[in-house]
């Protein structure tokens, strides 16, 4: 029997095979749901779905798109934003 902890479903069950030629389960947490436009909620695009130890491995430049507001807002939001401060003069 595996540990209490491992009993519940949040925890995702993978199936591998080590070295020796053994099948094993191993767990592993589940991946978090998508980034989202903080204007209007769609899932970005460009911003990897991984749990933060595997996201430390990766470059700052593959974490979100290297735009302003990058990983923060969706590109169509942004270019409506940025056509109201031109519209504005603003810009
Ligand atoms: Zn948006």
């Amino acid at each position: 029997m595996v540990r209490p902890m491992y009993r519940t479903r949040s925890w995702r069950r993978v199936v591998r095979r080590t070295p020796g030629g053994d099948v094993v389960v191993h767990f592993e947490k589940r991946k978090p749901g998508p980034a989202r436009c903080a204007r209007c909620g769609r899932p970005l695009n460009g911003v990897p779905r991984l749990r933060p130890s595997r996201l430390r491995k990766l470059p700052k430049t593959a974490k979100r798109p290297e735009r302003p507001y990058g990983g923060v807002l969706c590109s169509s939001c942004l270019a409506e934003l940025i056509f109201e401060e031109v519209a504005k003069g603003i810009l």
